[in-house]
């Protein structure tokens, strides 16, 4: 597990930030989306009652279902197209490019509903986010940059995939933005704690933070429970490579976490009820008080949400921390991707001073 400022490390501590420029820009889209749909929580909402309605009516409209179905079964019969959706289920994975000129097809020539789209991936990819999901595919349909969508265009893909695939006449030569009726008015960004309980706490692994043994150095916990959220993705099964690896990384969080606090950690299980686990595990540990990870939008937040007030109830507090990183670079976050890359040589100056001396 690697934290955005490890990676921004290493490369710098090889790369003048010139150099490298375009690479930490890179890096920077992740927290750019995870911010941005932090200030626009409501894209997120819809996104989810979309995907809703949207598999109740592949039940009732036949055409639908079948255009659909072979789009997720690589039996669309343009090539390229199907041996990337064979890929993502098989491997868990797909390279960016990939990835934009998948949903691309699948909005534009396909011309089917790109929730569902952002679901197939958001089930099957190994590193499946609520935000750079969802948005990224907004972005190809013209839904987050307003107006601007992505083509994929044939010669480009015989271009890059060195002539594997030549999807000639197969592909829709136009984009045109799609529109939706729902104004996504900007927030506030959600709320993190940044004291912490002086008494005695607990700690709280989800797969939405992988290194805790590094965002609580500071404390002393007496105890761990680590909680799955990954079927939250959808309705619909997720794929075995996306549950996998979900499951072995905050396995291995946990055992980490185990190790350096000299703590029993429990095992990480999948469940609905994160309420009843929660307070169940601060009465047997005898604990008023849990600590987690910030949870950012998406399915982690929405089961602690819903935890909290029923931990509340109990006498029971549980409190979030951010990351330094997301804390410096969420505020510029709820445009364009311009303003932050504008902030990132003052954001990385402010890490190299509050994250020293390991960073930079
Ligand atoms: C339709 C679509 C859906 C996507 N879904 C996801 C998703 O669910 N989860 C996800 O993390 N990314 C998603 N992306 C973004 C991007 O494809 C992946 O982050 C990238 O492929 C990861 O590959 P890598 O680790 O080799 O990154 P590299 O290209 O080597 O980049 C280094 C790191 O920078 C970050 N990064 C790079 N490009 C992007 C980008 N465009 N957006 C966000 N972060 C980026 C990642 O953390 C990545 O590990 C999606 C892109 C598209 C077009």
């Amino acid at each position: 597990m690697l934290l955005e400022t490890e990676v921004l490390d290493a490369v710098l501590a090889r790369f003048a930030p010139s150099t490298a420029e375009k690479f930490i820009q890179e890096v920077f889209w992740r927290g750019y989306f995870k911010g941005w749909l932090e200030h626009h929580p409501s894209v997120w909402t819809s996104y989810r009652d979309d995907v809703s309605g949207l598999l109740e009516r592949l039940n009732a409209d036949d055409e639908l279902r079948q255009r659909y179905d072979q789009a997720v079964q690589s039996k669309t019969g343009i090539v390229c197209f199907d041996a990337w959706a064979h890929e993502l289920v098989e491997t868990g994975y797909l390279h960016n490019h990939t990835r934009m000129w998948f949903a691309s097809i699948w909005i534009f020539t396909l011309q089917l509903p790109w929730q569902l789209g952002a679901d197939f991936f958001y089930r099957h990819l190994i590193d499946g986010d609520p935000a750079s999901n969802t948005l990224s595919w907004r972005w190809v349909g013209g839904l987050h940059t307003k107006g601007k969508t992505y083509l994929a265009r044939p010669n480009n893909i015989e271009k890059f995939t060195k002539d594997r695939f030549a999807p000639h006449g197969q592909l829709a030569a136009h984009a045109p933005p799609l529109s939706e009726a729902t104004a996504h008015s900007r927030q506030a960004i959600g709320r993190a704690d940044t004291t912490l309980p002086g008494d005695t706490v607990a700690l709280l692994l989800t797969e939405e933070d992988g290194r805790p043994e590094e965002l609580f150095s500071d404390l002393q916990p007496i105890a761990g429970i680590s909680l799955l959220a990954t079927e939250g993705r959808s309705s619909l099964p997720i794929g075995e490579r996306a549950s996998a690896f979900a499951l072995a990384a905050v396995s291995d969080a946990t055992q980490r976490a185990s190790r350096h606090f000299g703590i029993v950690v429990d095992a990480p299980v999948e469940t609905d009820d994160w309420d009843a686990k929660l307070t169940a595990f601060a009465q047997a540990n005898g604990v008023k008080s849990l600590v987690t990870a910030y949870a950012p939008v998406g399915p982690v937040a929405e089961k602690l949400a819903k935890a909290k007030d029923s931990l509340a109830r109990h006498g029971i507090s549980l409190f979030e921390r951010r990351r330094e990183y997301d804390e410096l670079a969420w505020p510029h976050a709820s445009r364009g991707f311009f303003a932050l890359k504008k902030k990132i040589p003052a954001i990385l100056e402010d890490l190299q001073r509050s994250v020293a001396p390991r960073l930079l």
